[in-house]
């Protein structure tokens, strides 16, 4: 098919980027490169940069390159900043998603794969997680993903022949395994990133901090759903391909099971043979005790089943790419 991949550029939409040119599907990327970088691109992909609010020129480009599916990664993606600024997580999430679906429907673009998030989930009553909890976000980073959702299901409902899948991510983690990509946030908040920069012994980030070991779990740490990206992209091919006129699809994406912070030090210490320093600090603002996806939907509907479900496995990957890039992209 041919695909536009918006947020190609970023470290999820470089992996499906590369992953659906793999698999023959022509790729065009389209990025405003604020915080992707365009060598993460891949080979053999076409490259646009443009922002999400440049609604015909979106347009002109869906039409030039024939596009018959968008898959929508660009977004602004840390919950901590968008406490602090509201109004450009929903100018640029929920904007850009607007924006983005005019220019879908000028060009007669009927299929949308969309980056949505385990956070539209907000502090779940049980786990695992299915899709069929209501959604109430608490950050304004998970009500920007859910309007997106939202927006989405409302044009499609509009439009009979419209097709959406939303894929709600839990923990993306790793790095492509041959090295060729990997993660390269600015500024880096993510916890086997940091635990790798503080194995690499990298300026600012040589301590590394454990938020709050006082949780009700079984080690007091809180635990996550850690699903390696080369996977999550193998999740949108096998969406994609799926989708039928009409179709309205959406999957939690994550592996189904959890580590602690704890389990997931002792996974980096093992791969890095590293004493990784640590200190434990107070909890942070927002953090559920325990978040893992109940995935079965995806795997019993698509078939789709993980290739890394073992947490040194999806350290390893990471450890690769760091040790490699300590300055990642280096741009
Ligand atoms: N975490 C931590 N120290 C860090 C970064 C993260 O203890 O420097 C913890 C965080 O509290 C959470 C888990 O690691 O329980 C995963 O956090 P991350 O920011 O990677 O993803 P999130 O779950 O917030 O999307």
């Amino acid at each position: 098919m041919n695909v536009l991949v918006t947020g190609g550029a970023g470290y999820i939409g470089s992996h499906a980027a590369q992953a659906l040119h793999l698999a023959g599907h022509n790729v065009v990327v389209m990025d405003n490169l604020y915080r992707g970088h365009q060598q993460a691109v891949p080979m053999g992909v076409a490259f646009s940069q443009l922002d999400l609010n440049q609604t015909n020129d979106i347009c002109e480009l869906l039409s030039l390159h024939k596009i018959e599916c968008v898959m929508h990664f660009a977004a602004l993606a840390y919950v901590g900043e968008s406490i602090e600024q509201p109004l450009t997580y929903y100018q640029v999430n929920v904007g850009g998603t607007l924006s983005l679906l005019q220019a879908m429907e000028t060009a007669g673009v009927r299929r949308i794969v969309f980056s949505s998030s385990c956070t539209t989930y907000g502090q779940p009553k049980t786990i695992p997680l299915t899709e069929n909890l209501p959604q109430k976000p608490i950050s304004p980073y998970g009500w920007t993903k859910f309007i997106g959702e939202q927006l989405i299901r409302d044009y499609a409902r509009a439009h009979d022949s419209f097709a959406y899948a939303f894929l709600r991510y839990f923990n993306v983690a790793g790095c492509a395994e041959d090295g060729s990509l990997g993660e390269d946030h600015r500024p880096e908040t993510h916890l086997i990133p940091n635990l790798l920069f503080a194995a690499i012994g990298k300026e600012s980030n040589n301590e590394m901090t454990i938020f709050g070991d006082d949780y009700n779990t079984p080690d007091g740490t809180c635990i996550r759903d850690y699903i390696h990206v080369e996977d999550l992209a193998q999740a949108h091919i096998a969406v994609m391909t799926a989708l039928r006129d009409g179709d309205q699809r959406f999957y939690n994406l994550g592996i189904g099971k959890g580590y602690s912070v704890k389990q997931v030090l002792d996974a980096a210490k093992r791969i890095c043979g590293v004493d990784i320093p640590c200190r434990i600090g107070s909890r942070r603002d927002g953090d559920a005790p325990q978040l893992y996806a109940d995935a079965s939907k995806i795997k019993e509907e698509l078939d789709w089943n993980p290739r890394f479900t073992d947490i040194n496995a999806i350290v390893q990957t990471a450890w690769k790419w760091f040790q490699s890039n300590p300055n990642g992209y280096g741009d």
